[in-house]
């Protein structure tokens, strides 16, 4: 038995030796889909809280494992990021999601917007706006039709820089959304240094907001600080009509969650948006 601290001795364990195994193997079977690109992308539409009209798509990311089962994005993005490969991937993603929102543009739907997911650890690279705005000019999209989402520990370890980063991002016209808000530690008078546009409400606020009274105060305060600081809202997880008309009568912008849409492969998205060929 090996010892591994105060009082405590790790002996042998087959379980351990088999996590070990599956985590090698998942490290290989990542670096592979990196490698030859075999992530895939699906699309969850983004509708106007009072019209109901699409505005847009979230991006999020979809991996099949060479053994045939699809593995959450929560289960490989950290490994991902622990591997050195979350550039890569992140990149891959962007790549994927622009030339689809490219494809709809042509075919008619110019208004629509993409939003993609950003990691922290990709806030680091120094080449991401470039990197950004060379995806932008590919695909001949204005900066304007791409949001980021970030999250609210993105820039927690090294403020300075990533502010930095992202008013260059701003820079290229491409909005910023503080996505998971108020699941995090961040103050308000740091929400108010970064450069945003946008505020996604959690979606574990949205879906205990009717019963849960402290919940439904979060989501009005989150609101109106929100529009006091000039940043358009949008809350995650919508799933019920009841939800989605609370939302409104808050003052709530933008809606995404079951309720309108699941995320969608492109091509079935593009069917959803009206009527398209698949
Ligand atoms: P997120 O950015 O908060 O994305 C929203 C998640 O909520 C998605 O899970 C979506 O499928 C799910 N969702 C949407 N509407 C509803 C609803 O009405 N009810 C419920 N219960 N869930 C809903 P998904 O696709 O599993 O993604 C999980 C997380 O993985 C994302 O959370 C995001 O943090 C991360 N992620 C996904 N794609 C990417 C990516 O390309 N890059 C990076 N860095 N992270 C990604
Ligand atoms: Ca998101
Ligand atoms: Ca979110
Ligand atoms: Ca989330």
């Amino acid at each position: 038995a090996k010892q591994m601290g105060k009082g405590t001795y790790r002996c042998f364990d087959p379980a351990m030796m088999e996590v070990a195994t599956q985590r090698a193997a998942m490290e290989r079977a990542l670096k592979e889909a990196v490698a030859c690109k075999r992530f895939e992308v699906h699309y969850q539409p983004l509708v106007d809280c009072r019209s109901r009209a699409v505005l847009g798509c979230e991006a999020l990311i979809r991996w099949q494992h060479p053994d045939g089962h699809w593995i959450a994005p929560l289960d490989f993005i950290p490994l991902a990021e622990e591997l050195g490969l979350i550039n890569q991937v992140g990149e891959q993603v962007l790549q994927l999601a622009c030339s689809a929102l490219a494809q709809w543009h042509r075919e008619g739907h110019a208004h629509l917007g993409m939003s993609v997911n950003l990691s922290a650890v990709q806030l680091r690279n120094p080449l991401l706006p470039e990197q950004i705005a060379d995806i932008l000019h590919m695909n001949g999209l204005p900066g304007t039709a791409l949001t980021l989402e970030i999250t609210e520990s993105v820039a927690m370890q090294d403020p300075q820089t990533s502010i930095h980063r992202l008013e260059q991002i701003r820079a290229l016209g491409v909005r910023l959304a503080m996505d998971d808000f108020g699941t995090g530690y961040s103050s308000l008078a740091y929400l108010q240094r970064l450069p945003l546009n946008i505020l996604k409400l959690d979606r574990s606020f949205v879906q205990e907001m009717e019963t849960n009274p402290n919940d439904a105060a979060i989501c009005t305060a989150s609101i109106g600080l929100a529009h006091h600081l000039g940043l358009i809202v949008v809350a995650e997880g919508v799933e019920t009509e009841a939800q989605h008309a609370f939302l409104d009568s808050l003052g709530c912008d933008v809606c995404q969650g079951y309720l309108f849409s699941r995320p969608l492969p492109g091509d079935a998205l593009r069917q959803w948006l009206g009527g398209l060929p698949g």
